[in-house]
C-alpha cells in the first residue's frame, strides 16, 4: 500500500550564505571556519547541544593516540583544547589520556565559541529534506514541531555524520563494508561516579590494567557476559570518583539510518550497559562503590553512509602516503575500525580490509595520509559540500578518516571553501584550490604543498 504526500507552498524562513547540518566536530569546524570569513552562516543540530559523538557518546578521549608521537593537534581543533581548557581546566588524572575533554563543560564551550564566531545555532532542528532546482539545493527543510521550516543558502555543508542532506539530494553513497554492507557496531556510553581515584592511581594506571584484564577474562570465557564486545577502554579518571566514559557495549549488524535497528541498538546496549557496571563493581576492588553516573543520551556510531565525492578516497592511497595536489588535511597513520561482524580474534591489519577482525593501527612512527579537496565534493551537486565521517572514502579509508580532530579539519576545510565559493559567486568545484591551501595555512594547518 502506498500513500501519497501533499504538495505544500511553504515561505522561506531565513535566507543565509551558508547552511551548515549537523553540529559535531565537523559541523563545528565548518560553521566556524565559515563565519570567520565573514559569511552569515547557520548551524541546524537535530540535538539540543553541539559536540557530536563527542557529547553526545562521551567520546572524550578524541586525540589521545598522538600522545608522545610528535604529531600535535591542528587549528580549530587545537584551539578548542587550549581555550577549553583554559575556561573551564582539566580535571582527568589519567596521564595516559591527558588531553581528554569533559564533555560537559565542552558542551557549554562550545555554544559560546561558536557564537564568538559569528554563527547563528539552530537546535531541535532535524534535516532530512530538500528542494531542488536542477543540480542544486534550492532549500533545504528543517522539520520542527511547527511542521517543515523551509531555508535557503548558497552553499550548503553536510556535517549529519550520516550523509543525511546528500541523500535527501539524491547523491549515491556507500555504506559499511563492501560484501555484505555491514557497518562498525553502535555504542551507548556510561559515566561511573564513586570509583576510588587514589587506588587506581597508585601503581601506574590501573583502569587500562582492567581493561586488560576484562579481555583476557573475555576470551577466556570468564566474563558471562552477553556482549561481544572484547575489549573495555576507560576515559577520563577525576578526583571526585568519576570514571567518565566506559566505551563497552557494542551492538552489530545496525543500519545506522534506520528507526528500527535504532531502538534495538539502544535497548540492547543499555542491557549491555548495566552488565558492564555490575561486572565493575563485583570484580574490582577500587569500583567497589561505584554506581552510575549517567548513560550516554544516545547510541553513537563510527560509520553510516559514505557520500560519492569527485574523488573517492581509498585505504591504498593512505597507506602509500599519497601527495594530492589539492590537499587539504594530513594526519598521523592512525586506523580504527571495530570488526563489524564482531569477529575481533582475527588480526584485522589493513592489508586484509578489515574482513578478519579489529583493526588497530596506532601511531608508531612518522607516516601521515592526505584527504583531497575532491572526497569533499559530491559526484552529483554543485552546491553542496560534505564533511567528517561522511565524506567520499572505502569503508577501511573511513576508520582513518572518523578520527574526531581531523573530522572537524576537513570541516574547517568545507567552511572556508564555500565562503570563498559565495564570495566569488562560483560552486564549490569551481574556487580556487590554491587559495583555500593558502587560507587554511594562515589558521596554521600544515600542508604540503
Ligand atoms: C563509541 C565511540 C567511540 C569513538 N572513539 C573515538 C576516539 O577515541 N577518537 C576519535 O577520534 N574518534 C572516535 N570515534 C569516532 C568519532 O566519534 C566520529 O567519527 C566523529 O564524531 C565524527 O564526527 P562528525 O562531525 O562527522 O559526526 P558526528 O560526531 O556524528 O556529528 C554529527 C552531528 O550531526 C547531527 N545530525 C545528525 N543528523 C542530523 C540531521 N539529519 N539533522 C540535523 N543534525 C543532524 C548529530 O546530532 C551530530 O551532532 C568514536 C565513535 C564512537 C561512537
Amino acid at each position: 500500500m502506498k500513500v501519497i504526500r501533499k504538495e505544500q507552498a511553504l515561505e522561506v524562513w531565513k535566507h543565509v550564505d551558508i547552511v551548515v547540518a549537523g553540529g559535531g566536530p565537523a559541523g563545528v569546524g565548518a560553521a566556524v571556519s565559515a563565519a570567520r570569513q565573514g559569511k552569515k552562516v547557520l548551524l541546524l543540530e537535530k540535538r539540543a547541544y553541539l559536540g557530536g559523538n563527542i557529547t553526545a557518546c562521551y567520546v572524550e578521549n578524541c586525540n589521545y593516540f598522538l600522545k608522545g608521537t610528535g604529531f600535535e593537534s591542528e587549528g580549530i581543533y587545537a584551539e578548542i583544547e587550549k581555550k577549553c581548557y583554559e575556561k573551564y581546566g582539566n580535571d582527568n588524572l589519567r596521564e595516559r589520556n591527558k588531553t581528554c575533554f569533559s564533555s560537559e563543560y565542552l558542551k557549554v564551550f562550545l555554544d559560546e565559541f561558536v557564537q564568538e564566531a559569528g554563527v547563528e545555532i539552530l537546535f531541535h532542528s532535524f534535516v532530512n529534506e530538500v528542494i531542488m532546482e536542477k543540480d542544486r539545493i534550492a532549500a533545504i527543510l528543517i522539520q520542527t514541531k511547527k511542521g517543515p521550516m523551509a531555508v535557503t543558502a548558497d552553499i550548503y555543508i553536510d556535517t549529519t555524520g550520516d550523509g543525511d542532506v546528500a541523500f535527501a539530494a539524491g547523491i549515491p553513497y556507500e555504506q559499511g563494508r563492501k560484501e555484505d554492507g555491514l557497518c562498525q557496531p553502535g555504542t551507548v556510553s556510561l559515566r561511573l561516579s564513586g570509583a576510588d581515584t587514589n587506588a587506581l592511581l597508585q601503581n601506574g594506571d590501573r583502569l587500562s590494567e582492567i581493561g586488560r584484564i576484562f579481555k583476557e577474562d573475555y576470551r577466556a570465557g570468564r566474563t558471562g557476559l552477553p556482549c561481544k564486545r572484547q575489549d573495555l577502554p576507560f576515559g577520563r579518571l577525576t578526583g571526585g570518583g568519576v570514571i567518565s566514559y566506559v566505551n563497552y557495549s557494542c551492538c552489530y549488524g545496525l543500519d545506522p539510518t534506520d528507526p528500527g535497528d535504532l531502538t534495538k541498538g539502544e535497548l540492547e546496549c543499555r542491557q549491555y550497559v548495566m552488565d558492564i557496571y555490575r561486572y565493575l563493581k563485583e570484580h574490582f576492588e577500587e569500583l567497589k562503590g561505584i554506581e552510575v553516573a549517567s548513560i550516554s543520551p544516545e547510541i553513537g556510531f563510527r560509520d553510516s553512509r559514505r557520500i560519492l565525492g569527485k574523488y573517492y578516497l581509498t585505504i591504498e592511497d593512505m597507506e602509500s602516503q599519497r601527495h594530492f595536489d589539492d590537499v587539504i588535511a594530513v594526519f598521523p597513520r592512525f586506523y580504527d575500525m571495530l570488526a563489524p561482524d564482531a569477529y575481533m580474534d582475527g588480526d584485522g591489519r589493513v592489508e586484509g580490509k578489515g574482513y578478519k577482525g579489529h583493526i588497530y593501527e596506532p601511531v608508531v612512527d612518522k607516516r601521515t595520509f592526505e584527504i583531497p579537496y575532491g572526497s569533499l565534493l559530491p559526484v552529483s551537486v554543485t552546491n553542496l559540500l560534505t564533511a567528517g565521517r561522511c565524506i567520499s572514502a572505502d569503508h577501511v579509508a573511513e576508520s582513518g578518516v572518523r578520527a574526531i580532530s581531523l573530522c572537524m579539519m576537513t570541516g574547517e576545510a568545507a567552511g572556508m571553501a564555500a565562503a570563498l565559493a559565495v564570495r566569488d559567486q562560483v560552486t564549490p568545484a569551481e574556487i580556487s584550490v590554491k587559495e583555500l591551501q593558502t587560507m587554511l595555512k594562515q589558521q596554521n594547518r600544515l600542508l604540503p604543498v
